[in-house]
């Protein structure tokens, strides 16, 4: 082991940074060199390639997005694709290659490892929903970003007595909505896992204003289940808050407004948790690739990195933390 490439892939996710730096910097002090690979797999299929030294990697630590920048890739799909990034990994005499992304990543990673490639995948997504890791990078930040628009946004719903339905990220999986929602007290929490009841939702929100209650927040996921799902086409005015928010307006009356959060939610300067997560994940690529223990998928358990294989990675599924959903509902309708 000589020389190790390193790219981001997918959505990029607050931590991504400081997961290069730990990388780059781990590398250099076991004297290894680094690569850096731009736009992700598109950058191993072109060779678009940047060598890497400590001072490459100073100063991203607070940084959100990624330095190394991120891209899909179709043509890396491709057999083709997958030859053409081989021969250039060959090629700039790269030994082994750290990808970090999500479940899409994963998969592309797990087919370059199987041509002979050391590899070894590290979860970023804010959404969380990668079954071999209790956490990803970025989640935790992406949760915070929710959560302090949460708080704004109280302060006007408190003072005009309104309902706000705040729209989250997740497509497929609820788990921004509900630690958000959990830890922002939000009356109802929607997400794809689990069939809304609108009736029950409504009837929350008014049984909540019998009792004095100056507002309500309802947090729906993306694709919350019984909303359309955005990527057929649905346009923001078609999404699910508006949807829910439309549905709430009529069936309690009261004056309804609706947020959609969107790409807020990615940005901004990691937490401290992201940072220590990826950075714990950055230095074990290192070690188990100088360990020869060949291909890799890392994860968070209790607590601890573990090394997996990518065939048990890949089987993992992650559910919803159903303590979440029940507790939620008892605290805040009460
Ligand atoms: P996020 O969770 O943020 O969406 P992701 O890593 O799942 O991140 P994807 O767009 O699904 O994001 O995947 C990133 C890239 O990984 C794709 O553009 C593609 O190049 C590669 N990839 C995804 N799935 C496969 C696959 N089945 N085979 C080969 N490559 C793949």
């Amino acid at each position: 082991m000589r020389r190790i490439a390193v790219l981001t892939s997918g959505g990029d996710a607050p931590g991504m940074n400081p997961c290069v730096r730990a990388v780059v910097r781990k590398s250099l002090y076991h004297g290894l060199e680094i690569v850096g690979v731009r736009r992700g797999f598109h950058g191993l299929v072109t060779g678009d390639f940047m060598e890497m030294k400590s001072r490459t990697v100073g100063d991203i630590l607070q940084r959100g997005g990624t330095i190394l920048k991120s891209a899909r890739s179709d043509e890396f799909k491709t057999e083709e694709g997958r030859a053409k990034a081989l021969l250039q990994i060959r090629t700039c005499e790269i030994d082994a290659v750290v990808g970090i992304g999500g479940d899409g990543t994963f998969r592309g990673l797990h087919l370059l490892s199987q041509m002979g490639l050391p590899t070894v995948a590290i979860p970023a997504t804010i959404d969380n929903d990668i079954g071999s890791t209790e956490y990803a990078i970025g989640f935790d930040t992406a949760c915070n970003n929710v959560l302090d628009a949460i708080n704004k946004i109280r302060d006007t719903a408190t003072s005009h007595e309104r309902t706000y339905v705040i729209e989250v990220m997740g497509r497929n999986s609820g788990h921004i909505a509900l630690a958000a929602g959990l830890a922002g007290g939000a009356e109802s929490i929607l997400i794809p896992e689990i069939e809304y009841d609108i009736q029950q939702v409504c009837t929350r929100i008014i049984d909540g204003a019998r009792q004095g209650k100056s507002h309500s927040i309802v947090i729906v996921a993306e694709g919350a289940s019984g909303a359309p799902p955005v990527s057929s086409g649905g346009t923001l005015t078609e999404g699910a808050a508006y949807r829910v928010g439309q549905q709430i307006a009529h069936i309690t009356g009261f004056e309804t407004r609706i947020i959609v959060l969107g790409h807020i939610q990615r940005g901004g300067a990691p937490s401290v948790r992201d940072r220590i997560l990826a950075t714990m994940f950055g230095a074990k690529a290192i070690d188990v690739l100088l360990a020869g223990e060949g291909s890799a998928v890392l994860g968070m358990f209790q607590n601890e990195v573990r090394a997996i294989s990518f065939e048990e990675a890949l089987s993992m599924k992650r559910p919803i933390n159903m303590d979440y959903y029940e507790l939620s509902n008892i605290l805040s309708n009460l």
